[in-house]
């Protein structure tokens, strides 16, 4: 199924140098920045390994100098408030590919708006949400809709809730709003929204 991997193969920064298990088959790989790993033959294959580890870090410190405000982690005295660590987690798993969630937000098209996402963003963000009560998470009141002032709220279960649903939910539930939104404005019709398309 897989290509046979041998000693000298290269994958991205890594040179195979002997097989250390056979199932799982997993390798002993040396990185060109000279550490050393075992990894699995099907990660190597399927691209998901390329370094020790190093490549991913430069790769992620470069985009996120590029794409993510100054400080968006962590507040003025180096701390993370239960808002910030809100408020970071929501920019990662719209932006982060390798962030847990992605799939379903930033893969799925969900984005931050520009006006949090800015330099003065957490500050914007602070001043539209309020900081977070205990026990919520932001929600967004349409799912498929973006993390904007106006579409979110601190919420005690829809977060969680949402986080949970797979990506087809997330497609269904789209559908759902969008046939709402063209049938009677805010009437919830869900038993027979296929009647309703017209
Ligand atoms: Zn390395």
């Amino acid at each position: 199924m897989t290509a046979a991997i041998t000693p000298g193969d290269i994958f991205g920064r890594l040179v195979v140098v002997r097989q250390t298990t056979r199932w799982p088959e997993r390798w002993l790989c040396r990185c060109a920045c000279s550490k050393t790993r075992i990894v699995r033959a099907a990660d190597l294959n399927s691209g998901l390994v390329d370094s020790c580890g190093c490549w991913g870090r430069e790769r992620w410190a470069e985009w996120r100098k590029k794409f993510l405000p100054r400080g968006y982690q962590r507040d003025a005295d180096g701390g993370a408030s239960p808002t910030r660590k809100s408020y970071a987690s929501m920019i990662l798993r719209c932006a982060n590919p390798s962030a847990t969630g992605y799939e379903t937000y930033g893969g799925s098209g969900i984005k931050v708006c520009a006006r949090w996402l800015e330099e003065a963003g957490f500050s914007n963000f602070l001043a539209d949400m309020g900081e977070r009560p205990p026990r919520t998470s932001i929600s967004r009141r349409l799912d498929s809709g973006n993390y904007e002032p106006g579409n979110c709220r601190w919420d005690t279960r829809s977060g969680q809730r949402a986080e949970r649903m797979g990506k087809r939910a997330m497609i269904r539930l789209h559908r759902f709003h969008e046939q709402q939104k063209k049938s009677s404005k805010g009437k919830i019709n869900g038993s027979d929204d296929h009647n309703t398309r017209n």
